[in-house]
């Protein structure tokens, strides 16, 4: 691969104009007039912001129907109607489908995304097909985006039995991250659920990411123990929780006594700010150096109509939900679509910085706040030092 010269851009970070000059798929030099081997190839950027890849740290990609033909929502307003649907649904529509999985993908990647964690099911009425699928998927990206599965026990560890041994299976088989789900809204125990994702995490040395949508006391309780086992095992760095609803609904107090024991002990929070879903105060968790990240969660699914698969359009429900005005607030919210995320999914060597994995989208924006607000077309995609995408189209 020819060495890559993106010339006369403004890095995030940076407040001057530079030069970033990429070779074998790294960050070499970020500086003012780089000289570039003759066979390089050359990007003008003139005044152009540079972000790093986004991430999306939270999709549900076996779940879409993106690409293809509208379906109507039909699920009652409940988390359990919802479930319930779309296990009846699952089958009719041809679920999971690798044709939709691409094509949200491609749209991925043509706004920017460059890493996603995606949590697909793996339960006991299809086993391990969706993990699978998105494997295909992964294929027939070639590498434009770095995917990281999360086997996801949706309806429940001990609720469905069988489903511990499916996801002692999928992390034998490669999958990164075990995940769990309201280990006392859904399982009703949460110490056995907790216990056997955490034994699961130890023995194949995988992270943890759980959705927690338990709200109130329940929630904040379980979030304790959660933090609890992850100091006791040492995963500490490699959990994350998404949603914590609980957390968005407590009081302040609890809310920075939670927040110093989730940096303490490394865990971090995965936020979507979907609906009027809460979100957790990103800006007080942030300041107590809670690591937040952000996702879609379902995007185009029986679980939800909208979502296009942008992440700075993402960032930008973040920091609208969140109440964020000023630009260094509306920057917390692109921090979580970025960096927040890299350190959430352990990510090495991410940035704009020399010896970083060349990850870079290339925006027209005077400030990060305004490529949130405005969400412009992307003018090039970046994947380890490959063009990918140009001006909102997949290349190559
Ligand atoms: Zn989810």
């Amino acid at each position: 691969m020819p060495d890559l010269l993106l010339r006369g851009g403004r890095p995030w970070g940076l407040d001057a104009q530079a030069d970033v000059l990429i070779r074998d798929g790294v960050i070499e030099r970020v500086g003012p007039d780089l000289r570039a081997d003759p066979a390089a190839e050359v990007a003008d950027v003139p005044g152009r912001l540079l972000l790093p890849g986004l991430i999306d740290a939270h999709c549900h990609l076996d779940k879409t129907l993106f690409g293809g033909r509208w379906v109507p929502h039909s699920a009652g307003p409940a988390l359990a109607d919802r479930i319930a649907e779309e296990r009846r649904r699952r089958a009719e529509l041809g679920l999971p489908d690798v044709e939709h999985m691409t094509a949200l993908l491609q749209r991925m990647v043509a706004s920017g995304t460059t890493c996603v964690r995606t949590h697909t099911d793996v339960v006991t009425d299809h086993g391990l097909a969706g993990v699978e699928a998105v494997w295909a998927a992964q294929e027939r990206l070639g590498g434009r985006v770095t995917i990281e599965q999360v086997a996801f026990p949706q309806y429940g560890v001990l609720a469905d039995p069988g489903t511990a041994e499916l996801l002692d299976e999928a992390l034998r088989n490669g999958v990164e991250v075990i995940g769990g789900i309201d280990p006392a809204g859904v399982d009703r125990d949460p110490v056995r659920h907790l216990d056997i994702v955490f034994a699961l995490a130890e023995r194949h040395g995988a992270g943890i990411d759980i959705h927690l949508h338990d709200g109130g006391s329940l929630g904040t309780w379980q979030l304790e123990l959660i933090i609890e086992r992850a100091k006791a095992t040492g995963l500490g760095g490699r959990v994350a929780v998404s949603h914590a609803y609980g957390l968005a609904q407590a009081d302040q107090a609890t809310q920075d006594r939670l927040g110093r024991q989730l940096a303490d002990a490394g865990v971090s929070l995965v936020t979507a700010a979907v609906y009027n879903f809460p979100v957790p105060p990103i800006a007080r968790l942030r300041a107590a150096g809670v690591t937040i990240a952000c996702g879609h969660d379902g995007i185009r699914d029986l679980w939800s109509p909208f979502g296009s698969g942008d992440m700075l359009e993402r960032a930008m429900h973040l920091a609208y939900r969140s109440t964020f005005r000023r630009d260094e607030e509306i920057e917390m919210a692109l921090e979580a679509a970025t960096y927040g995320g890299a350190r959430a999914l352990g990510l090495q060597a991410y940035g704009l910085e020399p010896g970083a994995r060349a990850d870079i989208v290339v925006v027209d924006a005077s400030t990060p706040a305004e490529a949130v607000v405005t969400h412009p077309v992307r003018d090039l995609v970046i994947k380890a030092g490959r063009v990918v995408a140009r001006q909102g189209a997949l290349i190559g």
